[in-house]
């Protein structure tokens, strides 16, 4: 049974060397009498969040650190080989939080989802259909509130939930503009999902002159997944009752002091909200998220670009070049394909 193991905490960067691989054995049976389930995990899902558990520092964090010497875990999908649980059967596919191993005994899987849709990508639940899709849809339809026609901007908009968000964004009729770290995401995103307009923000000094140039009345939703300079110049080119949905701040994860914000002040001029959110606490619905969103996947409305490396030994690698922008859509490691 290989193993990701992490070695010990992180400031700064993770490298790829933060973790390592081991080897050991499994029973593949669950123990006589116990309510667990044995998992074979297929998929393992990237998460920027998984950064902050690298740190030894849990304040204000929903979930605690990862434990040097043990596998770190996160969202994937996986196939019940063995259950002693009365909601789960031998063959059953489910997603949810595992750890990065192969095979692994979950002694609570009340907390895993049972998948039902086989028809699309099984890796979609660790993106479109999972974690990142909830993101998406809590934070553009829930706390956003968007309207047609409404100026929208996105930002790390290549990724998991960005990419997602624009195209929700776009089926509204909304105004689209995303930026990305790349000429090659710049082009994803106006040529496969659409976007109205792209920028490289990283060829880009003045950030507030570029959106002023792609937002000159202003913009009225800010999808935030990036934090600190992108954020102040958001803050110069707010239209009046601007929301901006504190999705996440990846620009700031690896900092040991974090940058402040200049122009918050302009909140109060132009009326805007702020407000944070945190998926898991709309994971209640799921079901919507799926409803919505299958059969755009089923009639090509929607296209989820994924990038996805092959082997548990590749994810380490995979795990730390999301802080380097290193991948090309939602970033998924791939244990086993059934
Ligand atoms: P992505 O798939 O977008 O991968 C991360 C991307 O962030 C990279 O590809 C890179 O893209 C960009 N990035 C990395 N470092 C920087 C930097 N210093 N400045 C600007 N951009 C950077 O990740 P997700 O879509 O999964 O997550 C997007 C955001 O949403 C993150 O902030 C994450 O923490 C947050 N999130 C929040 C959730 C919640 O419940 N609130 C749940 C899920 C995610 P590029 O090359 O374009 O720079």
């Amino acid at each position: 049974n290989k193993r990701v193991i992490f070695r010990d905490f992180v400031t700064g960067f993770p490298k790829e060397s933060d973790m390592h691989v081991t080897s050991g054995t499994i029973k593949l049976k669950v123990p006589e009498g116990s309510n667990a389930v044995l998992l074979k995990n297929l998929y393992l899902s990237c998460d920027p969040s998984m950064r902050g558990r690298m740190s030894s520092f849990t304040e204000g964090r929903y979930i605690g650190s990862y434990i040097p010497g043990l596998p770190i875990n996160g969202y994937g999908v996986a196939k019940v080989l063995d259950s002693g649980h009365p909601n789960f059967k031998k063959g059953d596919l489910v997603w949810g939080r595992i750890d990065w191993e192969e095979y692994s005994l979950n002694p609570a899987p009340e907390a895993l989802f049972k998948i039902q849709h086989t028809d699309v990508p099984l890796s979609y639940y660790t993106g479109i259909l999972g974690m990142p899709g909830m993101t998406a849809y809590a934070g553009f339809y829930e706390i956003c509130s968007p309207k047609k026609g409404e100026n929208v901007f996105i930002s790390a908009a290549s990724g998991a939930v960005g990419q997602l968000v624009g195209q929700f964004a776009k089926l509204l009729g909304c105004y689209v503009v995303g930026s990305a770290g790349s000429k090659d995401k710049v082009d994803l995103l106006k040529e496969k999902f659409g976007f109205d307009e792209a920028f490289n923000y990283n060829e880009e000094p003045d950030l507030a002159a570029v959106l002023k140039r792609y937002f000159p009345e202003g913009i009225d939703i800010y999808f935030e997944n990036v934090g600190g300079k992108m954020l102040d110049a958001v803050l110069l080119n707010m239209r009046v009752h601007c929301r901006i949905a504190a999705c996440g701040m990846i620009s700031q994860y690896n900092l040991e002091k974090h940058a402040g914000v200049h122009n918050l002040a302009n909140v109060i001029l132009r009326q805007a909200r702020i407000e944070g959110f945190l998926a898991p606490s709309y994971f209640h619905k799921h079901p919507q998220l799926l409803e919505l969103v299958l059969p755009y996947i089923r009639e090509g409305k929607i296209t989820y670009v994924e990038d996805i490396t092959e082997g548990i030994e590749s994810g380490p690698s995979a795990l730390v070049g999301l802080f380097r922008g290193r991948n090309f859509g939602k970033q998924v490691v791939v244990v086993a394909r059934e």
